[in-house]
């Protein structure tokens, strides 16, 4: 068989897929467990689940090759990772926190929405359909799990940012009085 070079290319990207899977799956517990939205914590462990399911889906793939899944270090989410695990060491409180737990898994989400849409176009290209349907479910839940935290920052940044207020007026309590008889007279 004539050695086709894009397969080289796209094995070694879902190897490095599959490690950035298995990173996902130590470090989404680490963001839930810093959450304080229950929703967003319970996000974090519904994406954990379906974490799971995409490194089953990987290794699925790697079988219908005949490879194996491992060798390569995906640095990219070593990097992102890293970086969650360095806003988690702030002194962020409350919903500020949860905003920028937010951005952190944002980041991973749009990651993963590149790194899947290649590989998926590639399994077509290739003829591999089995791959390509179980990398495009994996490409859908990515994206709902991106949208899902699109809405949750809706609500989470306008109560971060009246957080942020709240501590400036007590810094300040001539405004905030002023605020309060205003309030009392409309
Ligand atoms: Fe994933
Ligand atoms: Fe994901």
């Amino acid at each position: 068989m004539k050695h086709n070079a894009l397969k080289d290319l796209y094995i070694d990207e879902l190897r490095d897929i599959y490690d950035a899977e298995n990173r996902l799956v130590k470090a989404l517990p680490k963001l839930a467990k810093a959450a304080t939205s229950d929703e967003l914590r319970e996000g974090f462990e519904t994406h954990l689940e379906q974490t799971r399911g995409h490194v089953e889906r990987l290794e699925e793939i790697f079988n219908g090759l005949d490879e194996k899944p491992t060798g390569k270090k995906c640095n990219a989410m070593a990097g992102l990772v890293k970086e969650g695990e360095e806003t988690m060491d702030e002194d962020f409180e409350g919903e500020v926190m949860d905003a920028a737990l937010i951005a952190a898994a944002q980041r991973v989400e749009h990651y993963e929405i590149a790194a899947y849409g290649c590989v998926a176009a590639w399994a077509e290209l290739l003829g591999d359909n089995e791959a390509q349907a179980l990398l495009e479910k994996t490409l859908q839940e990515e994206k709902e799990t991106d949208q899902k935290l699109t809405e949750l920052s809706r609500q989470i940044n306008v109560e971060a940012k009246s957080e942020s207020d709240e501590g400036e007026e007590t810094e300040a309590e001539e405004p905030q009085r002023r605020g309060k008889a205003r309030g009392a007279h409309a």
